[in-house]
């Protein structure tokens, strides 16, 4: 099969969402280190409660999750988010497309 690319406009679109993925695990994880460091303070662990501290952990993660979800190859609309991390895959694992344009 000959390798296949996507159109500059697919590129940009999986250059987007890494843009977002990346910029949204640095902020997610960035507060969480806040929220981790200063909980006490806060108030939010309050030893045996972990109730409003899990509930804002899963607020930050439940997004990251969904980013993953919503990254398809533009070729065969396969999900290929959980075969990308930070970065999208280089090539679609379904259908063989390389996850750039061709220059
Ligand atoms: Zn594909």
């Amino acid at each position: 099969m000959a390798a296949q690319y996507l159109t500059p406009e697919q590129d940009d679109k999986i250059r987007q969402w890494e843009r977002w993925n990346r910029n949204y695990f640095i902020f997610a994880f960035v507060a969480l280190t806040v929220i981790l460091v200063f909980s006490s303070q806060l108030g939010l662990s309050s030893g045996e409660s972990w109730g409003p501290l899990g509930v804002l952990i899963a607020a930050l993660i439940t997004p990251i999750i969904v980013l993953q979800l919503k990254l398809a190859c533009p070729a065969c609309g396969h999900k290929i988010g959980w075969q990308a991390k930070l970065m999208a895959p280089d090539q679609c694992k379904t259908c063989g497309t390389f996850l750039r344009s061709r220059d």
